[in-house]
């Protein structure tokens, strides 16, 4: 397992990559978006970015902006959002990445069917899913709740597109998520990526781990059990030390105490303050 933090994309990328490369993190999740990492300004600033990367020795994945529609009624705009996702494939593979996360349909339940919101995403990831294979890149999908996807839905999904998922935690445990334990049961195999993050059970706080209600502990224990991989913390908190204390505290339940320790003697100087 591997520790993994996201940039926000309203803060300088390189700031943010530096910072997460003296919070010891082993990879950036760059998320290819507006405003200051939108595909031209990775693709301009491409060498000073991976200098920063290659400076902390961190590793890369990346996502796509999580409120482009996956499956418009609007064959126009579906064809538009196509061609941005497409484009932030290609500055992914650029940066030399190799999974890239795409959440499932954002638009409001009031605007079509179910019928033709299931349809339109599953028509759209067989498309979406072939370009990103063509690039070297393996298209991940992420749960959101069952309002936007669920389990049954991806269960369909799944039959008709053979990709992997980016399991969210934080997502399965909103007032709409369907738990934790679901998802693992019905998609252990498929899962690829982790997001990690805490809430209070009812809306997408994105909290530091604890700060929440979820039995950190028990969720890092069911999730080892299944799947050995990037977990990237997506603690959205405005005082960043909330994200140095996250990744401490999973890499103490998922490593040991003694084994944390240990690793510190090998990490770069620590930031002074
Ligand atoms: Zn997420």
């Amino acid at each position: 397992m591997i520790i993994g933090a996201m940039n926000n994309p309203h803060k300088k990328l390189i700031e943010e990559l530096m910072l997460f490369g003296e919070m010891n993190f082993d990879y950036a999740e760059i998320t290819i978006e507006h405003p200051h990492a939108r595909p031209e300004f990775i693709e301009k600033n491409k060498k000073d970015i991976l200098d920063a990367l290659s400076t902390y020795n961190l590793g890369i994945v990346t996502h796509l902006p999580w409120y482009f529609s996956l499956a418009n009624p609007y064959e126009r705009i579906e064809k538009a959002t196509h061609t941005e996702f497409i484009s932030a494939f290609r500055i992914a593979a650029l940066l030399g990445a190799k999974k890239i996360t795409l959440h499932t349909e954002t638009l409001s339940p009031s605007i079509q069917s179910r019928e033709s919101h299931v349809d339109g995403t599953i028509r759209s990831l067989k498309t979406l899913h072939k370009e990103a294979m063509n690039m070297g890149l393996d298209l991940l999908i992420e749960n959101l709740d069952s309002k936007s996807f669920s389990v049954r839905e991806f269960t369909r999904l799944f039959s008709e597109v053979d990709m992997g998922m980016t399991f969210d935690v934080g997502h399965a445990n909103t007032a709409k998520g369907e738990g934790l334990e679901t998802y693992l049961k019905h998609f252990a195999p498929r899962i690829r990526h982790v997001h990690l993050h805490d809430n209070m059970g009812q809306t997408d706080d994105h909290l530091p781990l604890g700060a929440g209600k979820i039995d950190v502990e028990k969720t890092v224990a069911a999730l080892k059990e299944k799947y050995d991989g990037t977990i990237t913390l997506e603690v959205h908190s405005e005082d960043r030390h909330y994200l140095e204390y996250s990744r401490q505290r999973l890499d103490i339940l998922w490593h040991g105490k003694k084994k944390h320790l240990e690793d510190q003697n090998y990490l770069q100087p620590s930031r002074k303050e």
